[in-house]
């Protein structure tokens, strides 16, 4: 079997270098231009070039997001944008509009296009299609079954990208002006305010000011409020079919996120490539638990779920964990750490902490330092470098989390 790829969201530098470092084969990004996750940081020139840099001397791949549903004037600028892309080094562009594709061909034809899943490639026809037009890729919609995948690898021989893990969208993707109707804010450029996860209220023309509930039960109902994915358990099957690239989810997600899903699909994907038959450790289950999400389900992988594919009762997101702080460095002499802050901790509390090569192991916090080496009793400032008491070694990238209490 050849080995499928690990790709992992990178919404930014430090989530570029959390992903390569936590196991990712490849990432995707998005420049400040052209891209459809307008606010998910993206990278500047500077960024590029340090994030290419540090993405290739890890041995991984670099994809850039082309896939605006371009209007007459993008085109403008576009030859001058793809050439600079080229330039610094990335791997693929991924695109959605055939204009857009048209112009890479001829601009920049030496650089691979990944079709993205806002062109809906949904059948085997529609993908020998874009393999004609010179598409490298085809990162498949979501919502297909694995049959449907299958067949559609027997058929083609442009290469497979599908989404295994990360936030579903209630309408086909980028296929949804609910966003920009209700929030000003268009799906189609980005900027999705996530309108279909809102709480409704029926409004009586007649009755103005009566908000009457669209009630399920007494807790309300989310009517569009659709689960996330997962599919970690099923990586061998799709393997198996042919998919060349596992897609994570999640460029507007955190630092936390990113190692913390690339780490446990890096460690079940490889069981998988030593054994077929390996079942997924019910540990790798868990760390999954520990970031923040919806209720998961297998997306459209069995089929269409229904309205077992929605939420009803509630639009919250769980997580059995927070996360507190990112191991900068470690002084195996002093035996210290030092963590830049993300959430408040305090000297005296058990947390936990991960690296990209180590398990997961409870500490206490002891002899606590802000950057001067002042003794602290809390770190409260986001950001802040503060010192600690580690007697176990810890990695760079190492991730600090706290354990919430169970509700
Ligand atoms: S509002 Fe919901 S359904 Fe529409 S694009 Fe955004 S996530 Fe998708």
């Amino acid at each position: 079997m050849k080995k499928p790829e690990l790709l992992a969201p990178a919404g930014d530098l430090e989530k570029l270098k959390m992903a390569v470092v936590y196991g990712a084969d490849a990432v995707y990004l998005g420049g400040k231009k052209f891209g459809m996750r307008a606010a998910a940081g993206n990278f500047s020139t500077d960024d590029f070039e340090e994030g290419i840099a540090f993405a290739h001397r890890h041995g991984a791949k670099v994809y850039v997001t082309v896939n605006i549903f371009a209007n007459n004037k993008d085109l403008e600028e576009l030859p001058a944008y793809l050439k600079s892309l080229q330039e610094l080094g990335v791997d693929a562009i991924i695109v959605s509009d055939p204009g857009v594709l048209a112009i890479a061909r001829e601009t920049v034809p030496g650089l691979s296009c990944h079709l993205s899943t806002q062109a809906n490639t949904t059948n085997w026809r529609s993908a020998l299609f874009w393999q004609e037009a010179g598409i490298a890729r085809i990162i498949l919609a979501r919502e297909l079954s694995l049959a449907e995948i299958a067949e559609i690898r027997r058929r083609v021989t442009v290469e497979l990208e599908v989404f295994v893990h990360g936030a579903m969208c209630w309408a086909y993707s980028g296929r949804c002006y609910l966003s920009l109707h209700l929030a000003g804010r268009s799906g189609n450029r980005g900027e999705c305010a996530q309108a279909c996860r809102w709480k409704y209220y029926l409004l009586e023309e007649k009755t103005p000011g009566v908000y009457m509930p669209v009630e399920e039960d007494s807790r309300g109902m989310y009517i569009l409020n659709a689960r996330d994915l997962c599919l970690i358990d099923y990586l061998g099957r799709l393997a198996a079919a042919g998919v060349n690239s596992f897609k994570i989810e999640g460029r507007m997600k955190s630092a936390y996120y990113v190692a913390t899903v690339t780490r446990a699909y890096r460690r079940a994907l490889d069981a998988y490539l030593r054994d077929p038959d390996y079942v997924v450790d019910p540990a790798l289950h868990a760390e999954l638990q520990a970031i923040s999400h919806r209720p998961y389900s297998t997306g459209f992988l069995e089929g269409n779920p229904g309205l077992w594919g929605q939420v009803f009762d509630s639009a919250q997101q769980v997580t059995s964990h927070e996360f507190v702080g990112v191991v900068r460095s470690y002084d195996p002499v002093a035996k210290r750490a030092v963590v830049e802050m993300r959430n408040r901790f305090a000297a005296g509390e058990k947390l936990e902490v991960f690296g990209p090569r180590t398990d997961c192991r409870e500490f206490v916090v002891t002899d606590l330092r802000d950057a001067g080496g002042e003794p602290l009793r809390e770190a409260i400032r986001v950001q802040e470098h503060v010192s600690l008491s580690m007697p176990e070694p810890v990695e760079e990238y190492a991730i600090i989390r706290r354990r919430l209490a169970r509700v």
